[in-house]
């Protein structure tokens, strides 16, 4: 899960990384509230899930109330990449003598944690690794031993970061460390990461993603989960703990296992249909389940057909049909749904599936012959 930079700011306040003061705002009044409330010069910062705000005129300077007004009318409702602006946030404005980068994140290559600094902050670092990959000084961390301040020190001197920055700069590596572990994050980046004239080292931006498998141990995690945007299907399976992706197609699918899914996905498009989605349902699939799949595919409109594909291997197709069954019947299903089920207890669930088949509630024996009856409903539906 990746935060907005407000919340990604008050998850590094916690381990005293200096941040600016401010707060967030929904509405052009509240942004000017905001801002009269912390004094001038202010910030106001597009809150949106992606990078180069500042670039696409998400970061602007505001200097008094009028300004604040200004920007904050120009920047609720912007598109940015994409991502439309709901809510700012509004920080006291920093002077800045220098910009720096500085991340923690797990290189799986390498089996250790990797802390990347750079005295080339600010820009885009992508860039930075291409132009001038030198620029980017590197510390491979192995996560039974931590980070010890010896190898930080040499750190900042080999990252070419300014003397008078490089005492605050060890001090914030330390504590980014112990929150990107302690916190459970995958990523911690602080881009940039600013000296001011008063020589203070400053955390101006925060992205942090958050490792989801665990969450069962943060239940602070509550409120950042429930602030996510992006694609509402997605949004309510992940509310249902269901593996899911949303796609651009016409036949949603509903298999059990990941490799099992994909090979359907590909089935459908091989035969002239259109995925809307991935969706592997795990090994269970039970009746619950199965409803719960039906009404993430339900909700959406651009589904024409479904195409259950389940594997019996552990689970029993029996079982399945009963809660394929069931679940239509709880969902109140009215779209097309073609099932081909196979493997253990494969011809009972037939029979227990047999005299419930309709023009809507369709069986195929074979992976093809289900994904191309998928295919063909779902084009005649979609004309
Ligand atoms: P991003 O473009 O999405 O990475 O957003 P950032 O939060 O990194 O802001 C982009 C740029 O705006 C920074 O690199 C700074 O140059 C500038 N900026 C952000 N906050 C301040 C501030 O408080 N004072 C000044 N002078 N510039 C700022
Ligand atoms: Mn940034």
């Amino acid at each position: 899960m990746d935060l907005f930079e407000y919340q990604g700011k008050q998850y590094f306040s916690k381990y005293g990384i200096p941040v600016s003061l401010g707060d967030i705002a929904d509405t052009v009044d509240e942004a000017v509230a905001v801002a009269d409330r912390i004094g001038y010069p202010v910030v106001v910062k597009a809150q949106v899930q992606v990078g180069g705000r500042g670039k696409a005129g998400g970061v602007k300077l505001a200097s008094n109330h009028e300004e604040a007004r200004l920007h904050a009318t120009n920047i609720l409702g912007l598109d940015i990449k994409g991502h439309v602006v709901h809510r700012l946030w509004i920080e006291h404005a920093s002077e800045i003598s220098r910009e720096y980068y500085a991340s923690f994140t797990l290189d799986r290559g390498a089996k250790a944690h990797l802390c990347m600094l750079s005295a080339k902050g600010g820009v885009d670092i992508e860039q930075v690794v291409e132009e001038d990959p030198e620029a980017i000084a590197r510390l491979y961390i192995n996560p039974l031993d931590g980070v010890a301040r010896a190898d930080l020190e040499r750190l900042v001197v080999e990252a070419a970061i300014d003397e008078e920055a490089r005492a605050g700069t060890v001090e914030i590596l330390e504590r980014l460390y112990t929150c990107y572990i302690e916190g459970d994050a995958d990523l911690v980046e602080i881009n940039p990461l600013i000296l001011t004239p008063e020589g203070k080292v400053h955390a101006l931006d925060a992205k942090v993603t958050l490792d989801d498998d665990a969450a069962f141990r943060h239940p602070e995690w509550e409120e950042f989960a429930l602030s996510q945007e992006g694609d509402p299907r997605e949004i309510m399976a992940r509310e249902k703990g269901l593996n899911y992706v949303g796609l651009e197609g016409s036949v949603g699918i509903i298999a059990n296992g990941a490799g099992l899914a994909m090979s359907t996905l590909d089935v459908v498009n091989q035969v002239g249909g259109s995925a809307a989605n991935f969706l592997d349902c795990g090994g269970g699939a039970d009746a619950d389940l199965l409803a719960d799949a039906l009404e993430v595919i339900n909700s959406d409109a651009a589904v024409k057909a479904i195409l259950i594909n389940i594997f019996g291997g552990i689970v029993r197709c029996d079982e399945v049909a009963k809660g394929v069954l069931i679940a239509i019947d709880r969902v109140g299903l009215t779209t097309p749904i073609v099932i081909r089920l196979d493997g253990t207890n494969a011809p009972l669930a037939r029979e227990i599936l047999a005299p419930h088949l309709s023009d809507r509630i369709i069986m195929e024996t074979t992976m093809i012959g289900a994904a191309r009856r998928a295919a063909e409903i779902a084009n005649e539906r979609s004309k």
